[in-house]
């Protein structure tokens, strides 16, 4: 037999996924990560428990199921995008504690970038618009934090990366990455494909600390024997995580949508070859190169969807679990015009109101705990249903249905609400691994597992597909009170907490 085999390396934990060619999954080992908070806003994680964690999730993959390690034909690597590593070329020990995208260490630099001026060159050089979320100006923290680094880098010994980048050159020994990473570090050309010489200048950092830029279906090296149980294969394939996804949902063509439902819900619509500029603050990147064919993507994000779900259960204690939300909701008829509007953080797309506080509407001596758990979910449709319409307008392209994973999918009413309320087809494929199994196809294709992309579409993946049902005025009224319902959020204005105390 040969087998592909996948390290998922995400932001709670690290994943071995073991696939055959039919894409079934043949084992798996899975290993949490410890979450750093230094101080107030920062993550960080240890790089070196992230590279263990590869090592040991590999090594109990392989073994309990008996497979010989020869039998492993390629490997894929799928990870957390934008979190960094520095890294010493010789010892190819880490400098520094990875820094996690969610850390908000860089705020200040963020903001007076901002200031200065240079968001519009950013964003048309990169398709990013400016956030500590992204890596580049945490590179600069690292440059200025790092003891000793003009000696490293005289020396030519200061390697940074992103968590794709770290993990191959630990198993192989080539610093590389693939333009999918790339593009998300904010000091890629998604234009040109390289490096941005002005960029690297304005967050200063020097062009050799940085790995070499493939297309995400090629050899990016072979392990070194004594890191594979003696063998030497070949990585075949890197992809940020929702990149990955969007591949492993087969949205192969121009309008074709992913959305992952978990604490927050990731959408990506896959452009083919057009970078459109958004307005309405979704992000150009890239998803994906396979030789010289590159596919580009508009993303957006929620970012309270499941985590909703868990406010109900830890904060409001009305249920004891996520899945009691779905006979909650089923119990009713329909909202009752109770809406929830879980603005818990602020609005992103397309409203993007940071002021702005959660609030629930529509309240009655009748409402009960299941009205906030339709409403809990209703919302985690009516904001990808916003999403949507901005792919939409900003891409010009129609859309015809959306590909579905997460968490938060079990939720068979969420996925009909959510059918319902967009209009449109949701396909859930049942194995809900996309992510491990986008990489898989991509180091395939490498490798000649699979001769091309029709090939990997005429592999049987079993799904469910959710038809509209509603009626289209009642679709419209909903739709109307939840319009309603986000304008009177943006619009109340909250005492300030100082005032109060
Ligand atoms: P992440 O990768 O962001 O940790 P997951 O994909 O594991 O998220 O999904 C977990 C999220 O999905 C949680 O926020 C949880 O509240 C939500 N969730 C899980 N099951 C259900 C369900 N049956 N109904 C509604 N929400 C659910």
């Amino acid at each position: 037999m040969s087998y592909i085999l996948v390290i998922d390396q995400g932001t709670t934990s690290t994943r071995t996924i073991i696939f055959n060619h039919q894409s079934e999954i043949i084992s798996m080992s899975q290993k949490e990560i410890t979450q750093y908070y230094p101080n107030l806003g920062w993550v960080y994680h240890d790089a070196n428990e992230i590279w263990l964690s590869v090592l040991t999730t590999m090594t109990q993959a392989i073994y309990q199921k008996n497979i010989d390690p020869n039998e492993i034909q390629v490997i894929g690597i799928t990870n957390q995008r934008e979190t960094v590593v520095a890294w010493d070329k010789k010892t190819e020990q880490p400098l520094q504690h990875a820094i996690v995208w969610q850390s908000r260490q860089t705020q200040d630099h963020c903001e007076r970038l901002k200031k200065e001026g240079y968001e519009a060159m950013i964003q048309e050089k990169t398709g990013l618009v400016i956030d500590p979320y992204f890596s580049a100006s945490k590179l600069s923290w690292l440059m200025k934090n790092i003891p000793n680094i003009d000696t490293l880098i005289e020396e030519d010994r200061l390697a940074f990366g992103t968590i794709d980048s770290f993990i191959t050159y630990k198993l192989t020994g080539n610093h590389v990455t693939d333009v999918s990473n790339a593009s998300r570090t904010m000091l890629f050309n998604i234009h040109t494909l390289s490096w941005d010489l002005d960029l690297l200048s304005l967050f200063d950092i020097p062009l050799q600390t940085l790995p070499k830029v493939k297309p995400s279906s090629c050899m990016f090296g072979y392990t070194k024997a004594h890191h594979f149980f003696g063998n030497e294969i070949p990585i075949g394939g890197i992809l940020g995580d929702q990149q990955a996804a969007l591949f492993g949902q087969r949205a192969f063509s121009q309008g074709d949508v992913k959305n992952t439902y978990g604490t927050g819900c990731f959408l990506l619509m896959n452009t083919g070859n057009d970078i459109p500029k958004s307005k309405l603050g979704l992000l150009s990147t890239v998803a994906w190169q396979i030789g010289d064919q590159v596919t580009y993507a508009l993303e957006g994000s929620v970012f309270v969807a499941g985590s909703a779900v868990q406010w109900l259960r830890d904060g409001l204690k009305i249920i004891e679990n996520a899945k009691e939300t779905e006979p909650h909701a089923k119990a009713l008829l329909h909202n009752e015009g109770v809406y929830m509007v879980p603005a818990f953080v602020g609005l992103g797309t397309p409203y993007w109101s940071s002021e702005a506080r959660g609030s629930i509407f529509g309240i009655t001596r009748g409402t009960t705990d299941k009205h906030f758990s339709r409403a809990a979910l209703e919302s985690i449709a009516y904001q990808s249903y916003d999403v949507i319409e901005a792919m939409k307008k900003d891409s010009q392209l129609p859309i015809t249905s959306i590909h579905v994973d997460g968490g938060a999918t079990s939720n068979l009413f969420l996925m009909q609400f959510q059918a319902d309320i967009m209009g449109l087809d949701i396909i859930k494929p049942d194995q809900l691994e996309s992510t491990a199994r986008g990489v898989a196809w991509m180091a395939g294709l490498t490798v000649g597992i699979y001769k091309d992309l029709e090939a990997i579409l005429s592999i049987h993946i079993p799904s469910q597909t959710y038809h509209p049902l509603m009626s289209n005025p009642l679709r419209e009224k909903l739709l109307e009170g939840w319009q309603e319902a986000v304008k009177a959020t943006i619009q109340y204005k909250r005492p300030s907490l100082d005032d109060l105390k």
